[in-house]
Formats: C-alpha cells, structure tokens, sequence
C-alpha cells in the first residue's frame, strides 16, 4: 500500500484546511501551522467485542 492516509481534520485543532507536505510526506494544517503524519496500522475489535 502506497498510498498515505488521507485525514479529514487537523488531529490537533481540528481545522480542514489540511495541505500535503511533500517533504515530510505529511500534512499541513493551515490553521495551527503544524505538520504531521498519518499511519496506518492496522485493523481490530474493540475490546469485549463478539
Ligand atoms: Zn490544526
């Protein structure tokens, strides 16, 4: 898989204004000017789920 996650919302804010960073292969948040990235690490029940 190749392709980096898309996140909808600054995880910090919570602004949409997000922009890719091709350096970092991240993300800028247009409001708060911070940079970060997103992974993927896989998929799981919640705890006590049947
Ligand atoms: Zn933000």
């Amino acid at each position: 898989m190749t392709e980096r996650a898309t996140p909808f919302y600054c995880p910090f804010c919570g602004d949409e204004d997000l922009r890719p960073v091709e350096e970092e292969h991240g993300w800028l948040c247009g409001a708060c000017r911070r940079v970060f990235t997103v992974s993927f690490l896989g998929i799981r029940l919640p705890e006590g789920a049947k």
